[in-house]
């Protein structure tokens, strides 16, 4: 019994390795993929405000024709109104040039205020792409390191899961199926010493019956509070744990 439950016990020492270097690959992993959605989506920004001064210049350069349309149209209608002699023609031509200028007056509006949204877009464009520049070096660096420590990760879980293949060799595979069912109901913790007379997984007081029971090593003994699996440890034998 002696040897088996220690057999448990190192294969408890593999297991909690293993599971504590797999959630550190784990959290490696979301810490790359979060780095890159984060510059992915200061890439969609920059994009849509880059599209947006795109739609804002082509409205820009539409509002400068029609003015100089109608500017031209106005300075023509004017030349036209010193040839005129008839009185009535003449107010026709005057009116016409009043609609000219009422219609240049509010394209100019319109102008101005596309100027003014793509000076605000330009500098809105400037701030994206330096945030950018800034999360796509902070991502490089960190990147860097991240997938070294996930390469060590891994190769780290590759020599457990060799070694626990060794030790579960060596097991009883009643044993092994209780204490791996104990493993993940009682947070990697199955195979627990009984120091002082006190459970080391849960800290009650060991029934003294149970005590010598555990002493004899005779058949494996649960903890009759938190069901995990004891063996006896001499005091002062921690320090060889
Ligand atoms: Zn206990």
């Amino acid at each position: 019994m002696r040897s088996q439950i220690e057999a448990l016990a190192a294969l408890q020492r593999v297991d909690q390795s293993l599971r504590e270097n797999t959630q550190a690959l784990h959290a490696g992993e979301s810490r790359v993929a979060a780095l890159g959605e984060a510059v992915h989506s200061h890439e969609t920004a920059v994009a849509a405000i880059e599209e947006e001064l795109t739609e804002l210049g082509s409205r820009q350069r539409e509002l400068e024709g029609k003015l100089s349309a109608a500017e031209s149209k106005m300075k023509d209608r004017r030349m036209r109104i010193t040839r005129i002699r008839n009185d009535k023609e003449l107010g026709l031509a005057k009116r016409e040039v009043e609609l000219l200028k009422e219609e240049a007056g509010g394209i100019e509006t319109e102008l101005v205020t596309v100027l003014e949204q793509v000076d605000v877009a330009t500098k809105r464009l400037e701030a994206a792409r330096t945030e950018l520049g800034a999360l796509t070096s902070a991502r490089d660096a960190e990147d860097a390191e991240l997938r070294d420590t996930i390469g060590r990760l891994g190769a780290a879980i590759e020599r457990d899961r060799g070694r626990r293949d060794e030790l579960v060799s060596t097991v009883d595979a009643d044993l092994r199926r209780r204490y791996e069912m104990i493993f993940s109901r009682r947070g990697g913790v199955a195979v627990v010493p009984v120091r002082g007379g006190t459970c080391q997984g849960c800290h009650m007081h060991v029934p003294p019956q149970l005590y010598n029971q555990i002493q004899r090593n005779e058949q494996l003994i649960l903890c009759p509070n938190c069901q995990r699996m004891l063996y006896w440890q001499p005091e002062g034998e921690e320090a060889s744990e």
